[in-house]
Formats: C-alpha cells, structure tokens, sequence
C-alpha cells in the first residue's frame, strides 16, 4: 500500500514532473508562462508535449483529449488516440506541440447562445499552461480555454482567466501605492466547500424524479427530518466512510488538496471542502471533485446527489466559495497583519470589496442564479436572496470609527488614522460567526455563500474579480498622483465607507424584518433567476465587463440567454417528469388501493358490520384524487401553452408564475395521498427511505 504522500499528484503532469522530465530551458519557459503569463514558444510546446506523452504512456494511457469547461456548466471531453501512422504500415505513438496547444472540437452541440451560427460549427480549444494536464481513466487530460473562430469565449474558463488577469494589474497598481516593489503577480485563491447527498443507488434507480431531474418532484416527509440536528458533525457510517476513503485516494492522486470531510445538516447529506488554491485550480479541481464523486459513489453501490434540493421540507446543498487575494510573495492582501502599514493596504483591499459588492450586487446574485438554487435562497437554510457583507462585531467597530471620526477602543481616546495607528487583533475563531451572511469575512478572507451545490464555480469567481478589479481600479486612478498619500487614503476609505455602509449586514439574514430593512436600504431583491437576470444587461453592468475586457457585449448577451434557456429546459423537463410521475405511477397505484379498499369495504357490509376505517379512507382518496387530477390536467395544459412560448424570457416568466405553482399544487395534493394510502402500494421509495437508507 502507498501512502498518501506517495499517491498524491501521481496522475498530475505538475511542475516537479516537468522539472525532471524537460530540458531547463523548456522548464524556465513553463515557469514563465505560468507565473507572467508569458505565450510558449512552439519549439518548446513540441517538446513538452512529447514529454508528456511519454509519461502518459508509462502510466498506460492510450489517448488524449483538451479538458475544457463549456457553458453547460460541467466539463466535456473528446478523446483521440496517440497512434499515426507510418508510412511502412505501423504506428507510432505522439503528440505533436500543435496537439497540445490547439485542439478543434465540434463545438456547434454545446449551448452558445448565438455566438456561433452551427454552420461555423468548429470552436478551438488552447491550453491553459496554468493549470497542469492530468491523467484520469487512462486518458491524458489538457485543461483548455473553449473559444470561437471569432475569438468569443464558449466556456466559462476563459472569462476567468482573463478576471484574474484584469485583477492583477489593477491589484499591482494599488500596492505600488505602498511601495510593494517586490511584487510582481496577484492571484486570487478560492477555497470551495462542497456539499452533497448520498443514496443508495438502488432506490435512486427507482425514481424517475431523481433520474431526470436530479431532485424528488414528490414526497411526503418522514417523522423525522433534520429537527433533531443530530446528523451535522455525526459520526459517519461505515459505507460512507469507505466511499470517503475511496474519493480522497482519487483526488489526491489527481492532486486536489480534499481535506476535510463530515456530515452536513440534513440526513445523508456531507461535506467535502479542499484547501485552497489559485481560482483557475480551484475551478478545475472543483469539477474534477464533483465528476470523481459521482463516480466514486457508484462504485460503492450508491449515488451522489450534487443538485440543490433534492428533497423537500431538509436542507439543501450550496457551496462555499472562501475567497481571497495573495501577491507572488506569500501575502494575503485581506489579511489585516499586524503594522499600521499592513493595516492601511488591508483597509483599502476591504473597502474595495465591500464597493464592488454593493454596486454589483445584482451580478453576483445572477452569478449564483440557477432553477435548482431558487429552491434555497430565502428559504431559511441558505443566505436570502438578497446580498449583504458580514465583517463581525470588531472589523464593524473599526469602519465605524473611521466613518465617524470616533475614537476606537477602550485605552485610545484618539481618533483612529489609517496609516498610523495599529488595528486592534480581529478573531478568527468561527464559533461567533454569521452563518446566514451571504458574504462574510471571515478573518483573512471573504466567505461567499449563495452558490448553487452544482454552480461551476468560474463563473462567480469571475464576476467578483471584475467588480474588485473595477473599484482597485478606481482608487489606483485616485490615488496614484496623490501628493499626500496618507491623508487622502484615509479620506478615500472614509467616504467609501460612508458610501456604502448600506452594504454591511452583522443581523440575522433569515429574520423577516431584514427584508423589510433591506428594501429601505435599496438593496435588491431577486427572489428567482427570471427576477435577478432582469438585470443582467444593465448599463453599469455591460460596461464593467466590455471595459475590462472580460466579456464583450455579445459574450454577455449569449450568457443571459443560455442561463434562461436552460432554466426553461430544466423546469420543462421537471414538468413533464412530474405528469408521468403522476399519471403512470401514482394515481395508478391510489387508484389499486382504493378498488382493494371499496371491496373490503364492500365484504365487511355484507357480513352486516361497519366498515369505519375503509369508508373514511375510501371518502378522502376519493376527494384528494378529484383535486390531484385536477392539479394534474392544469400542470398538462399550461405546460403545452408554456412550451410554445418562443422568447426564452418571456417564457421564464411563464414558469415562475404559472408552471411552478402548477407543481407544486400537484405535489401538495399527491404528497397527500401518500399519506392515505397502504405503504405496499406506494411505486417507488419514500422519503424515509431514501433518507435513511444508506
Ligand atoms: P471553516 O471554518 O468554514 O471550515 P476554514 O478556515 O477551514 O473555515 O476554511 C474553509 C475553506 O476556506 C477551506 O477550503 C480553506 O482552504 C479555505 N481558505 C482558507 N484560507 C483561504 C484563502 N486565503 N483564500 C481562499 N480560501 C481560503
Ligand atoms: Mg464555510
């Protein structure tokens, strides 16, 4: 057996693989490309790729394929085999420098949005040098950026790659500002903690709902749910702990940093959180997460739910996108650290993020937007829809103080300057944290909590780099000709502040009187996708995103209108299911019951008794399936009327409105039924058992 030093990384062509294996040269250019970004030379492409190859046959592979990152939201591949062939009628096994680094995948089946007509069917795909190729089911992986003939992105990497390097050069300017001249990159690093739910795959096959659909459409709740809270941090069972096992051995080897694991809130719901790395990894690694979980999930004969709300009436699963900045050497710019001087840098990196997210408060809630998140912002177990920032008692108190020229603390009676005097310690200890912020500091970075458990987590990330990379930009414009810098440092964090204080949340986000305070305040409210992408094209929006060149215009109309589309397909397909659902194997099975019922109910009359039991029930099945299949003929005819709604705007409106209420009508009711009717004729596995069945 090896040990877990030995197995990590092993299937991961990373810099000390490339360091023994290339000639220094080659090596130097990968470092360059990878720290400065610098374009690799093709001499050096070719001979990088050979190298790579040949460590991917000693491992046994016999194919490669450009890994990339779609706007499906998961990950796609298309493998092609390492042989050419000779002229004397062989093979030999290669890959050439121009494999490598381009690849020309049929692109016109994933969704575009209008970006590229099919007939310009082909996309090209080019390696991202700053994420390491892998090896995974015997196939040598490319992590690659998917791009158009035109140059428009078809994925959601590349307008990652290009926030982070927007958010670099304006991070750069900022700390030139403090004489940082050693500095010559800044990354943003991202820690996802990742939740989800395992069944036994057994039942999950039994379930049309969760085939389709990723989550039951029917259910009616156990006894027992989540009140008892006693599965958060409980011991986990032995089928679970070895599927842990098996997915840590297959990320470690893959090089994801997984590293701490234990039972979530809701029955059968668990956590998985790595450690952090640059955001482009983090994405990478985070989808190479969910991808290995599902898989290593059947494996041990059960299935790995990653969908928002699976089940009705417990938590659902979200993922937490820890977020923070670190320069080349070693610094984390939302660490307060411990001089005046650190101090100030801190201050202003804060008050840039608390700027970025009050003014792109709308982007980041359509960020994490999604059908299946709908289910959980505002429902009491996630933040609200509504985004606020979260800094604790301490940091709150020290803002507060700037704002107000107030005197900080107990033993200073001076008024706190930015610059000269030193911040008092801020705790890191979790246990006094807000858990129903949405955005919350949380020592020395911030801790975005709104994400959907399936979100592709580049997409986030990427709008909160742009709107940080925008305010840094502002204050660098600001400050750069300042002739007395620590003046109007302060005078600058001090308005900001002011400006934005409505921002800053430290109350309980699930309180309904937050709501009430948040609309007086002017924050908005997006309870659901088709709400929140109403804004997606604002003015201010469009020209933050064409100004730095992370999306151009038409990039950001095909992500509006893929978001849509999807959420319509999504909520189509979960309709349908529904009335299959209900005219194949409900209403059938209540149906059985009830004759069985009538006839018992019959034989007891005859032997001159009363049948109490079987007339009540019998009365109220009957009643319930008059409103059930009244529910179910109106979710038919207004999903026909739905479906041919063609404005994918228009028509997500539709669903929010008409076909959601619809569903849920008809669940109310045939939940209800369930209730009423004998367990032995039930045609698929309850909620008890799907929950407590692992
Ligand atoms: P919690 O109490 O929420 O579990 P942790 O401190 O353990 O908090 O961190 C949770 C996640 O945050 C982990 O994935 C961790 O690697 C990540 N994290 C810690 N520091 C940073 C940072 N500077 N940047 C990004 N993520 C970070
Ligand atoms: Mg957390």
């Amino acid at each position: 057996m090896k040990n877990t030093a030995e197995i990590f990384g092993e299937n991961v062509f990373n810099l000390s693989v490339m360091k023994s294996r290339l000639p220094k040269e080659v090596f130097k250019e990968v470092l360059a490309a990878i720290d400065d970004e610098q374009p690799l030379s093709s001499e050096a492409a070719s001979v990088i790729a050979n190298a790579m190859k040949d460590w991917a046959i000693e491992k046994g592979c016999t194919h490669f394929t450009h890994w990339f990152q779609p706007m499906t939201g998961i990950t796609a591949e298309k493998h092609d085999s390492f042989i050419s062939p000779t002229d004397d009628g062989n093979v030999i096994l290669r890959l050439t420098g121009k494999e490598l680094t381009q690849g020309e995948p049929d692109a016109s089946s994933f969704p575009s949005g209008g970006l590229r007509a099919t007939f310009e069917a082909r996309g090209y795909t080019a390696w991202d040098p700053t994420s390491y190729a892998f090896i995974k089911d015997g196939v040598l992986c490319i992590p690659t950026a998917f791009c158009s003939y035109g140059g428009e992105a078809l994925d959601k990497k590349t307008p990652l790659l290009r926030s982070m390097e927007t958010i670099n050069k304006q991070a750069l300017r900022v700390l030139k500002l403090f004489g940082n001249e050693d500095v010559t990159s800044v990354k943003t690093t991202v820690g996802p903690e990742q939740e989800y739910f395992l069944i036994d795959a057994k039942m999950y096959k039994e379930r049309k709902d969760l085939i389709y659909t990723g989550r039951t459409l029917y259910g009616k709740l156990p006894p027992k749910g989540q009140e008892m809270e006693d599965h958060y941090f409980g011991v986990i069972k032995p089928r679970v702990q070895a599927f842990m096992k098996d997915l840590n051995d297959e990320l470690w080897k893959l090089g994801v940093l997984a590293t701490t694991e234990h039972n979530e809130v809701a029955p059968s719901q668990h956590e998985l959180a790595p450690i952090f790395s640059t955001t482009n990894i983090a994405t990478d690694h985070n989808q190479l997460t969910m991808e290995i979980m599902k898989k290593v999930a059947k494996k041990h004969g059960l299935e790995c739910l990653l969908h928002e709300k699976p089940f009705e009436g417990v938590n659902g699963s979200g993922k937490h996108n820890n977020w923070s900045i670190s320069t080349n050497t070693g610094v984390n710019l939302l660490e307060p650290g411990d001089t005046p001087y650190e101090n100030a840098q801190f201050l202003l990196i804060l008050t840039a993020v608390i700027k970025a997210v009050d003014e792109y408060q709308d982007m980041l809630r359509i960020s994490v937007a999604s059908a299946g998140n709908d289910h959980r912002l505002g429902a009491n177990e996630a933040p609200p829809a509504i985004i606020s920032v979260f800094l604790g008692t301490e940091l709150q108190a020290v803002l507060d103080a700037i704002e107000e020229d107030k005197p900080y603390g107990a033993k200073e009676q001076e008024i706190l300057k930015i610059g000269v005097d030193v911040l008092p310690p801020l705790p890191k200890d979790n246990t006094d944290r807000n858990r129903t912020s949405p955005f919350a500091f949380t020592g020395n970075k911030f801790e975005f909590r709104m994400l959907g458990s399936s979100t592709n987590i580049a997409y986030p990330n990427t709008i909160l780099n742009t709107a940080v990379a925008e305010v840094l930009k502002e204050f660098a414009d600001e400050l750069e000709g300042s002739s007395d810098f620590r003046n109007d440092l302060h005078n600058l964090i001090k308005r900001e502040i002011k400006a934005h204080k409505r921002i800053l949340f430290n109350g309980n986000g699930y309180d309904d009187s937050w709501v009430e305070e948040a609309e007086k305040r002017g924050l908005s409210n997006s309870r659901t996708t088709p709400d929140a992408f109403k804004h997606f094209l604002d003015e201010k929006n469009v020209k933050l995103f064409t100004s730095h060149k992370v999306y151009s215009e038409t990039e950001l109309v095909s992500r509006k209108e893929i978001g849509l589309e999807k959420y319509c397909k999504l909520l189509h397909i979960e309709a349908m299911t529904m009335i299959d659902m209900a005219k194949q194997d409900i209403l059938p099975a209540v149906s059985s019951y009830a004759g069985d019922l009538a006839a018992s109910l019959a034989s007891i009359e005859a032997a001159g008794l009363t049948p109490v039991f079987e007339k009540d029930t019998l009365a109220a099945i009957t009643e319930e399936m008059k409103t059930a299949c009244e529910a179910l003929k109106k979710l038919e005819a207004d999903t026909n009327d739905s479906s041919s709604i063609e404005d994918f705007e228009v028509r997500a409106d539709n669903i929010k409105d008409v076909i959601i209420p619809d569903m849920e009508a008809l669940r109310a009711s045939a939940d209800k039924l369930e209730g009423m009717t004998d367990a032995s004729y039930w045609p698929m596995p309850t909620y008890g058992e799907l929950l407590y069945g692992v």
